[in-house]
């Protein structure tokens, strides 16, 4: 979708200015009314790691005029793998006042502004009221949603971004051009794996936050085609972009001329928390067992992991076959399937996609297997 520049009028460079953005003036796209309307930008990221790192060295670079950096983490040396605005030796201090300090490295004729603060429901307005455009680098959905919610009331762009394991995915949401985070998602998607337990390819980070920069700086500029109401989703292994197209929805809670939500929630935390009713106790499952009831128990664990440790008469089937769609083909729709894991949350993900296949009769483990054998087979090995 083309769009005017957000930025309607820029600051006037100096030599040095024209000097060092040099490359940028010499694309006719840009020249130097883009490069002013940069200088002029106020660009937010929320988030100063695997997806800050790249996005604000990159604006940064590009010669955005104010860079805002939320984040009230601390560095820690299993981050140093790949959040490139940290090195060895920031390790203990604050992600927040060590990305100012690279980021003024790369360019210190910006401005960077630190919110060593968690982004909330008290917050979250007044922060983001301060910038043109937000970036999302989170990695959790209660301040996603917060985030939409605040850029929707404020009527801001949202370009956001979101990796696990090899995959990635990015988008940008403005419910004034097309739709927003809750016309994608209108309730919390049950939660995929941390990268702590799930585990992320380094690089996987420049790839998508590459992408978050570039629809930022074309947004600023009104250059090319914005990513409003398409998903690109890209698969390091299969070197594979795939663009999707999503529509605002009509009856969104938030966006839509019925909205019902006219303010931020009062607590995002309780909302993406939502008990399921799809979860069922390892006890419940130890009963269903020894009453031989009819149902399909699935592990959708790693095969190595299966090998070491397993509830008895299950079946594997790896999470990624749930992704690529391999899995529902082999699972019966009328029967029963009770999905685990080894702590609940790749099963809570597996259940997701089921469901969203159409599958009505599925729930998976609370716990996973480290619960059954910490409450019904204690003498099984755990991992
Ligand atoms: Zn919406």
């Amino acid at each position: 979708m083309e769009i005017p520049p957000l930025v309607k009028q820029g600051s006037v460079l100096s030599t040095e200015e024209s000097r060092r953005y040099s490359r940028h003036l010499a694309l006719p796209d840009i020249s130097t009314i883009g490069q002013e309307r940069l200088k002029k930008s106020k660009i937010l990221c929320v988030g100063a790691g695997g997806l800050g790192s790249p996005v604000l060295m990159y604006l940064a670079a590009a010669g955005v005029g104010t860079l805002g950096v939320v984040d009230f983490d601390v560095v820690d040396e299993t981050n140093l793998q790949r959040q490139i605005l940290h090195g060895e030796s920031d390790v203990g201090i604050s992600k927040a006042v060590s990305a100012r300090e690279t980021i003024l490295k790369i360019n210190s004729l910006i401005k960077v502004v630190v919110h060593d603060v968690e982004l909330s429901r008290i917050n979250a307005l007044e922060i983001l009221g301060q910038y043109d455009l937000i970036i999302d680098g989170t990695d959790n959905f209660a301040t996603r949603y917060l985030i939409n919610d605040a850029a929707v009331l404020l009527g801001k762009p949202y370009v956001w971004g979101s990796i696990y394991r090899f995959d990635g995915q990015a988008t940008v949401f403005w419910a004034e051009h097309g739709p927003c985070y809750r016309c994608l998602h209108p309730q919390p998607a049950i939660d995929v794996a941390s990268c702590a337990e799930a585990g992320v390819l380094g690089v996987l980070c420049a790839t998508i936050g590459a992408i978050q920069a570039t629809e930022a700086i074309k947004i600023i500029t009104g250059i090319g085609t914005a990513l409003i109401g398409n998903l690109i989703m890209y698969n390091a292994l299969e070197m594979s972009f795939e663009k999707i197209e999503f529509k605002k929805d009509p009856k969104c809670d938030l966006c839509s001329q019925n909205a019902r939500q006219l303010q931020l929630l009062d607590d995002y935390e309780a909302f993406c928390a939502s008990p399921s009713s799809d979860e069922i106790s390892v006890f419940d499952l130890k009963d269903r067992i020894d009453q031989g009831g009819n149902f399909l128990l699935v592990d959708v664990r790693e095969a190595h992991e299966f090998e070491i440790v397993r509830i008895p008469g299950s079946i594997l089937i790896p999470l990624a076959k749930f992704f690529d769609g391999s899995a529902m083909a082999s699972l019966p729709m009328d029967k029963n399937i009770i999905l685990y894991c080894k702590v609940g949350i790749r099963s809570a993900t597996a259940l997701n996609i089921l469901k969203s296949a159409g599958h009505k009769k599925a729930s998976h483990v609370s716990g996973g297997v480290l619960a059954w054998v910490e409450n019904i087979e204690p003498e099984l090995e755990v991992y």
